[in-house]
């Protein structure tokens, strides 16, 4: 005899979904109770999953913009470190292209650093409003020289020389490129057959005349005939292909960062990026909570009121509050967490990084302080949990290492092609910021100190390829990431963590072991193609 099981009607399923609204009955855990459920130790990306939510839209439909800091929002949450291995001019360029931005690292003169930032200002976008100019008694050799600083040779020629003198001709690099004799004033060779528009030219009209005119470059000339600024040909292109680019809404130019340390002369250091168009600087520092920080903090306040204060590094919150309190516009977090870091071995301090990142956010959003989470991730589910506990912006040294676009040569070891990736902290870069007198990596040390502690190690990763590849792939992981979740933008996905809609789980050792890759004889990772 069957005995019929009384089960319930199909359609209370949805009633009992309802129900659930209230988070108490829902499954898994809210972000607190996850934190709460582990009352002695941190948790990191590695400890925990998100629950899957409702999935009622397309992946490409996820937004991923971002408030890094009080006043700049970017199209996507990625930050490069300012690691000598990691960001300079080109990672720069191609992450603040791609929609992120990169924080030129500081073991270099100031002079060199102020460089590079403004080759990025100056790389591209729209009008350039600063074009470098020369006059008709300069020669060839100084074209040649200005090529070999910002990698471009076509050049307006002006009465004095300047931006706003009259324009009397361009130099391109067909003009020059048969002229032995160097020393040729330019005057001999220029181009006086101009293709111009005229100020208030639109940005459309402008790059519609730059396209008929088969030009390398369009002068933008006042009534007067008087240079007030450059469209350039190789610009049009990389408009068109990085909709996402993070700009300044004024110049067009490009968004570029810089760190700098807390000593005074980093005051002169940070005149200097100024200067050359600085948007945003990162206090460097292992351990932010200091007086010297603080002070810092106050007078960038009070000196350049438009440059966004990104200050750290924190992991608790009382150490983020007097950097708030004096003005921070950001906060970074991560204290030991970096995948070249031995700070937690050598120092016995520091944090573990979702811990970090979820007390901090929590403390942070009351004052609308946005925190980068820096260190640590390793994958894209991290760069998803780093958001999903608070985290604006997710801040990648051994991520980014190792591509085209981070510094230094490839070289080859047992067949695998590499790039030298190493910590700031590190004997190897320590000892080259005291040999070259910059000392910029006193981010680790002190010049009283007679021994120098390492708090990283100098090591190597494989080749990635360019960026430009690598950072679309975080990109669309990251949208695909969010789609499971159910949740349709980064801010949303905070407001879910926030209110104990977006679901967490502890992962056991078993648990994460059962995640990976297992029980096979061997395979290959491919990433994405
Ligand atoms: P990763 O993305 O895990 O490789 O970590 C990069 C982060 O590690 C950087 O943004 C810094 O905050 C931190 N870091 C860089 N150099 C050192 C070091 O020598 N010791 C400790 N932490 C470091």
């Amino acid at each position: 005899m069957t005995v019929q099981a009384q089960y319930a009607d199909p359609a209370q399923a949805l009633q009992d979904l309802k129900a659930a609204g209230s988070k108490n009955r829902r499954d898994g855990l809210s972000a607190e109770e996850l934190m709460d459920s582990i009352t002695q130790g941190g948790l990191t990306y590695n400890d925990f999953l998100i629950l899957p939510g409702y999935i009622g839209f397309q992946a490409h439909a996820v937004q991923l913009e971002s408030r890094i800091t009080k006043r700049i929002t970017l199209k996507t949450p990625f930050l490069s470190s300012p690691m000598d291995t990691v960001t300079e001019t080109d990672m720069a360029i191609a992450m603040a292209l791609l929609g992120g931005l990169g924080i030129i690292h500081h073991n270099c003169t100031p002079e060199q650093q102020a460089d590079m930032v403004r080759k990025v200002k100056m790389f591209e976008n729209g009008f350039i409003t600063d074009p470098v100019c020369l006059a008709e008694s300069h020669t060839v050799a100084d074209v040649l020289a200005i090529k070999d600083r910002f990698g471009f040779c076509g050049i307006p020629i002006t009465e004095n020389g300047k931006l706003g003198s009259k324009l009397v001709g361009i130099v391109t690099a067909r003009d020059i490129q048969f002229v032995s004799d160097h020393s040729t004033p330019l005057k001999a060779c220029m181009t006086t057959d101009l293709v111009i528009a005229h100020e208030g030219v639109t940005l459309e009209e402008a790059n519609r005349i730059l396209c008929e005119s088969k030009k390398g470059k369009l002068p933008v000339v006042n009534n007067n005939g008087e240079l007030c600024s450059l469209l350039a040909r190789s610009d049009l292109l990389k408009n068109q292909n990085y909709p996402l680019a993070s700009k300044a809404p004024k110049s067009k130019q490009l968004l570029c960062g810089a760190a700098i340390g807390t000593r005074p002369d980093d005051r002169d250091r940070l005149g200097l990026l100024v200067a050359a168009g600085l948007d945003v600087v990162v206090l460097d520092s292992s351990q932010g909570n200091s007086s010297f920080q603080i002070e810092m903090v106050k007078w960038i306040k009070d000196t350049y009121p438009d440059i966004d204060v990104i200050a750290g590094n924190v992991v608790v919150w009382e150490q983020a509050a007097r950097l708030i309190a004096a003005g921070a516009d950001g906060l970074r977090v991560g204290m030991g967490s970096g995948s070249i870091c031995i700070t937690q071995e050598v120092m016995a301090c520091g944090r573990p990084q979702g811990t970090a990142v979820f007390k901090v956010a929590q403390f942070a959003a009351k004052y609308g302080v946005p925190i980068i989470a820096d260190g640590g991730i390793g994958n894209i589910g991290h760069i998803t949990k780093a958001l999903a506990l608070g985290a604006s912006g997710v801040m990648m040294g051994g991520l980014l290492a190792g591509t085209t676009e981070s510094p230094g040569e490839y070289f080859y070891l047992d067949g695998q092609r590499l790039k030298k990736y190493r910590g700031m902290g590190s004997l190897d870069a320590m000892e080259m910021a005291g040999d070259s007198g910059n000392g910029s990596t006193k981010r680790y040390y002190s010049e009283s100190d007679s021994v120098k502690v390492a708090q990283g190690v100098s090591g190597s990763v494989v080749d990635k390829g360019s960026i430009k590849k690598f950072v679309p792939y975080l990109y669309t992981g990251l949208q695909h990431s969010l789609q499971d979740i159910g949740i349709d933008s980064i801010d949303a996905l905070k407001e879910g963590m926030r209110e104990g809609t977006v679901r967490f789980e502890r992962r056991t050792a078993a648990a994460q072991a059962e995640g990976g890759v297992h029980s096979l004889h061997s395979y290959t990772k491919r990433l994405f193609s």
